[in-house]
């Protein structure tokens, strides 16, 4: 038995700073969406090299509102990985549109050009990318490809905050992409998403679309002298973010830099301590980006003694919380019978992976505990 305390797989890193700006906005009295939503949005379009950005209540709703842009809509096929978290693939279903999965490659764990193509029919209108776990996709490739193919390419970049592509922020040059702010990511609101793009009607329409398809926006009518009448243009939704949480948001913005920094650090050390445990593959860098690191997983060979929920029931029993890698989407019962191509890279990948604790206050002795515990069972 091992007492030592139990090392968890995420802590989002909020401090002092992130409580007296919440604080500030509640005694501010203006706790909906208004000038710090406003401000966080600037901030963020910002640090993501994006034209625009609309604060939205998660990145969920980031991608319904992106494909409603679109005009994805019934009889659409919407090419998405299985391997995500299984909000990627419901956002197409709110639409009324069909999720048709692709496979993804080893390395990454992302779509290439090569597996979207392979399920593309003509009815496809969109292709949902996700740069999983913080691994940027190949964006360049899958841009020029849906460009030839005519297709829109939306960017689920849920996970990628701080992520690059040869040395550009993950979310530049994007058509659409949808950002999170759950805590299991890097920058945290408690709940939030972001969509970005550079393209001003459709900025407009997302402002309209995440506050009941309103033509002035609250914060608009309670500037204005005289009275502003609204008017509804189209039906919306309430997806809007708070005010309390794009203050919180503001703080952690200025924290990703070391964020970053901080877990790329630790995926080093990790690289360098899993080399003498044999049978572990660990997630890298792809040639064409940098991660973030948002979360450190590792493939087991074949080779490897144990499977893999033995392998997270041993870390359990020495106070290591390690998770099962990605999900796969077709696999789980809301998918059931819903017709896909094999997914054979997706299944080996979502079966054969688990995620390791990485945080930014994670100690070289925490690491080195899960290392130590996996070795006990590469070793068996
Ligand atoms: C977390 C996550 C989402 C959902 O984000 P929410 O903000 O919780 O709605 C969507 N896609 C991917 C790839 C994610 O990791």
């Amino acid at each position: 038995m091992n007492a030592a305390a139990r090392i968890p797989v995420m802590v989002p890193w909020l401090g002092e700073e992130e409580a007296r700006a919440a604080a500030d906005a509640v005694l501010s009295g203006w706790v909906a969406q208004g000038p710090r939503v406003e401000e966080f949005e600037r901030a963020f379009a910002g640090r993501v090299g994006a034209g625009h950005a609309v604060a939205v209540s998660s990145c969920t709703t980031a991608l319904h509102l992106a494909l409603v842009v679109l005009g994805v809509g019934p009889g659409d096929e919407v090419v998405v990985p299985s391997l995500s978290f299984i909000a990627t693939a419901n956002a197409v279903r709110y639409t009324g549109a069909t999720p048709v999965f692709a496979d993804v490659e080893a390395a990454t764990g992302n779509v290439t050009a090569a597996t979207v193509d392979a399920v593309r029919t003509a009815r496809t209108k969109a292709v949902l990318a996700v740069h999983q776990g913080g691994v940027p996709a190949d964006v360049h490739s899958l841009r020029a490809a849906c460009t030839r193919w005519g297709v829109a390419l939306v960017e689920d970049a849920a996970c990628a905050i701080g992520a690059t592509v040869g040395g550009k922020p993950v979310g530049q040059g994007a058509l659409l992409a949808a950002w999170s702010f759950h805590p299991r990511k890097l920058v945290t609101t408690g709940e939030g998403g972001m969509v970005t793009t550079d393209d001003a009607e459709w900025a407009a329409r997302l402002r309209r679309l995440r506050e009941h398809g309103m033509n002035v926006s609250a914060a608009q009518r309670h500037a204005g002298a005289a009275p502003v009448l609204e008017s509804y243009l189209e039906v919306g939704f309430n997806y809007r973010m708070t005010d309390i949480q794009a203050a919180v948001g503001l703080v952690q913005l200025g924290r990703l830099d070391a964020m970053v920094a901080r877990r790329r650090e630790l995926a080093a050390r990790y690289d360098t301590l899993l080399e003498k445990v044999p049978g572990l593959t660990p997630v890298r860098d792809p040639a064409y980006g940098r991660g973030n690191f948002q979360s450190y997983w590792v493939l087991l060979d074949p080779s490897f003694p144990v499977d893999r929920g033995a392998l997270l029931a041993a870390l359990a029993r020495d106070s290591v919380s390690a998770r099962r890698g990605i999900m796969a989407a077709h696999l789980e019962p809301a998918y059931a019978g819903h017709e896909h191509a094999p997914l054979p890279v997706t299944e080996r990948i979502s079966s054969h992976s688990l995620i390791l604790p990485l945080f930014h206050s994670m100690t070289h002795d925490q690491q080195d505990r899960v290392v130590a515990a996996l070795r006990e069972q590469a070793d068996r």
